[in-house]
């Protein structure tokens, strides 16, 4: 894409200075260096020697409004291609130039800004947005929440969280709300930024200032689960067991991604209040309620690590493994529970059951696949649809 983009170059010089040209119609002997200018600077991009293209740009005596975009535009292209270094020294070159108009020079400081970033250097980046964000005339094309969410980008990556949660509220306060349609969960990032430093407190030690941290996330995102979990850890370092638990639960009702990371410290606390036939009843219950496979699949993980048999849960995995199209996942650990808790006469009935749930579950996949990109497909094919290539295409 970058190369496509690279190999329009000449074109956008070619406007460039076509416009130019115009403007300085009366002056022939002008347009002749212009012209012989761009046309020298171009070949060398083409025959990729970048660095001698670079010293004929930017020995360029007059940039005006029409060159100016062109160079911008080499510069990002350098930028997109990596090489940083001549992306910096086009944007610094076009921000000396004194005859340039303030929007041109706006977008010029924003490009650098952004190749500071690309090349690591974030407190060089942190300071040329900064000094954008100050200027109260700030053009139309670079917003300033666009120089707010680049600022945002910076301390996240130097874990700077108070000065993010500044930036995001700055960035909120300039969004144009229509054109983004409400993407953008202030509410949610804040509360994961306060999350942070509380996580950070916590690991320090400094207990007073994690309560604190955690009663502005909560302010700013109740409904966060993470902070959720994140409650639910400190009470469960302190012992409140059961208290650890319920917020564990909270956040599992709320999203249940989070059983697998929650679950072990979740078995545990239910271990230690003598609750894990009320926690299984719990799950079982979430699980009729969203369908979700990561739910049955500890479901099942506690019942077998706990022997915890009930006529309610051989029900279910009966009527699952019957009825239901499941994951491979399922299918394995729902044969984990009836070798487990199922007595050995009922093993002709479950046996039935599991081969079942394979035949379910490999109706779903795709019977065929092309031996040269690995495209999969119901139906054989003679010629592959991905790649177009004859006579690849076998059985999974
Ligand atoms: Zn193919």
């Amino acid at each position: 894409m970058v190369e496509i983009l690279f190999l329009l170059l000449p074109l956008a010089f070619y406007s460039g200075w076509k416009a130019a040209r115009n403007k300085f119609n009366n002056n022939q002997k002008k347009q002749r260096e212009l012209s012989g200018h761009f046309v020298k600077g171009v070949n060398y991009l083409l025959n990729e020697e970048p660095d001698k293209a670079l010293e004929v740009f930017l020995n360029y005596p007059d940039i005006d409004e029409y060159t100016a975009e062109t160079y911008q535009l080499l510069g990002n292209l350098f930028r997109n291609r990596g090489e940083v270094d001549r992306a910096l020294r086009v944007h610094q070159n076009l921000i000396a130039r004194p005859n340039l108009r303030q929007e041109q020079k706006h977008k010029a400081m924003f490009s650098l800004g952004l190749d500071f970033f690309a090349a690591g250097m974030l407190d060089r980046a942190e300071s040329v947005f900064q000094e954008l964000l100050k200027d109260n005339n700030l053009s139309k094309n670079i917003s300033k929440s666009l120089v707010c969410s680049s600022l945002r980008t910076i301390y996240e990556q130097t874990r700077e969280w108070e000065k993010a949660i500044e930036t995001t509220t700055c960035f909120s306060k300039y969004l144009d709300r229509k054109a983004t349609q409400n993407k953008f969960n202030e509410k949610a990032l804040i509360s994961h930024y306060y999350c942070e430093l509380a996580d950070e407190a916590l690991q320090q030690g400094k207990l007073h200032q994690v309560d604190q941290y955690l009663g502005e996330a909560r302010k700013a995102y109740k409904k966060s689960t993470r902070l959720m979990s994140l409650v639910g850890d400190i009470a469960y370092h302190q012992k409140k067991f059961l208290q650890a638990q319920d917020s564990y639960l909270g956040a599992i009702k709320q999203d249940s991604r989070l059983l697998s990371m929650l679950f072990p410290k979740l078995e545990d606390s239910a271990k230690k209040v003598q609750g894990l036939e009320s926690l299984l009843n719990t799950l079982i219950k979430l699980y009729r309620k969203n369908r979700n496979a990561t739910v049955f699949e500890h479901i099942i993980r506690l019942a077998v690590n706990n022997n915890l048999i009930s006529t309610e849960l051989n029900k279910l995995v009966e009527t699952e493994l019957s009825t239901e199209k499941m994951s491979v996942e399922s299918i394995y650990k729902s044969s984990e529970y009836i070798i487990k808790e199922i007595d050995s006469k009922d093993s002709c009935k479950y046996l039935e059951l599991i081969s079942r749930a394979l035949k379910n579950y490999l109706q779903g996949l795709p019977a065929f696949r092309c031996m040269h990109c690995g495209y999969k497909m119901h139906d054989f094919l003679w010629r592959c649809p991905a790649c177009h290539h004859w006579d690849t295409i076998d059985h999974t």
